[in-house]
């Protein structure tokens, strides 16, 4: 089966781990620090590593001080950490609609649903095309709360020349396999704001804090440290960041090719009918994690099980993530985000990755073709 995503791992990022794996270190060394360096070079600001872009999600809203009683505005389409991590934490989250062009959450659905309670706004980048932060920094501002960007998808694209990572107080990331680039499990959070990024930092290390200047008790000996906030142990280990930084080594190598293969489909089903290609906004150059197109006419389902029956491993992104039961026992109903049914309804990501040969490319053309009757 032809995969809708996958890793790219050559010679180097093997040499990379099988050198951290020889080292002092297996957890937290110094290719830990590495790494954040090198996330801040590509996202334009500091960043702490942590294990999955979950955790990532679950330490930027306990960052923000997102708490009991708070609320969260963020889009129903994406995976459901955006919303479970918040809620998590004791907070009601609060789903805005979406714009029917990219996907992404609209600032006027946000702009209508923000209350003194809300604590952070939370955009997703849809397929790696940047939310409008622009537009979402004054509604945030007015409501005196935290925006953050859950940012699985985008790593490496930018906004009128600003990278994914500065756009937000918070952002998120996910190395999974299927995104941008990869660690195995891992991910890390980027502020802009100091204060953010220190709180995500000790959260992400189960709240020890050590630095003598912000001890309680600071006369207590040099083995002391105290936990003044709860946290977890979200630590993402050397091995993993040696992998980190080899691999984003390559985002430009890996942002080509995405832009060529984007560039192919775009091309190849222009006339293909039944179809609805994405969109690119002014300003953002994205570096592209999914190739979602949209099927009408109520043909998505078939040409999904078509797809699959060929061999092509085609994927839906993503169930609106307030349809899940566990949602559905608090009392949300179906119905809520119109915009984002619709797409969901439609929605099929075609297979997209860094080593996806022109060949295969042209073969998953070929298979819509005859499903589509072109
Ligand atoms: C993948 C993803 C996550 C979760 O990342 P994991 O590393 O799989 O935990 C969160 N949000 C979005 C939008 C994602 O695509």
């Amino acid at each position: 089966m032809l995969p809708y995503g996958r890793q790219s791992i050559d010679e180097s990022d093997a040499e990379a781990v099988v050198a951290a794996l020889g080292s002092d270190w297996l957890t937290t060394g110094p290719r830990v620090a590495q790494f954040e360096a090198d996330i801040e070079a590509a996202a334009g600001a500091p960043a702490v590593t942590v294990t999955n872009g979950t955790t990532a999600l679950h330490t930027a809203y306990a960052a923000a001080g997102v708490g009991a009683g708070d609320e969260v505005v963020t889009t129903p389409m994406t995976f459901v950490a955006t919303a479970s991590t918040a809620m998590m934490l004791g907070a009601k989250v609060i789903f805005a609609d979406i714009e029917d062009d990219t996907a992404n959450i609209d600032p006027a659905a946000v702009e209508s649903l923000v209350t003194s309670k809300t604590k952070a706004i939370a955009a997703v980048d849809y397929a790696g095309h940047p939310a409008d932060y622009d537009a979402l920094r004054k509604i945030s501002e007015g409501a005196g709360a935290v925006l953050i960007g859950d940012a699985a998808h985008s790593i490496g694209s930018s906004l009128n020349g600003r990278p994914v990572g500065s756009l937000a107080d918070l952002t998120t990331f996910s190395f999974f396999p299927t995104k941008n680039l990869t660690t195995a499990e891992g991910g890390a959070v980027a502020s802009i704001r100091t204060d953010l990024l220190e709180r995500a930092r000790t959260f992400h290390n189960v709240g020890m804090v050590k630095d003598p200047a912000k001890l309680r008790h600071p006369d207590e000996g040099g083995w002391f440290y105290e936990v003044q906030e709860l946290g977890l142990n979200y630590r993402l280990p050397d091995i993993l960041c040696a992998l980190g930084s080899s691999q984003l080594k390559r985002l430009g190598a890996f942002k080509a090719r995405r832009q060529e293969l984007t560039a192919r489909y775009d091309a190849l089903l222009a006339d293909v009918p039944g179809l609805r290609l994405p969109i690119q906004r002014d300003g953002v150059d994205p570096l592209r994690h999914l190739y979602p197109v949209r099927v009408l006419d109520g043909r998505r389902r078939e040409v999904y099980d078509r797809l699959r029956e060929a061999g092509i491993g085609v994927q839906v992104n993503y169930i609106p993530v307030y349809w899940h039961p566990a949602f559905e026992e608090l009392g949300y109903r179906r119905g809520m985000c119109p915009v984002a049914e619709a797409f969901y309804a439609e929605e099929l990501s075609l297979p997209l990755f860094v080593d996806l040969s022109d060949a295969d490319q042209d073969r998953v053309v070929e298979a819509l073709r005859t499903i589509l009757g072109s």
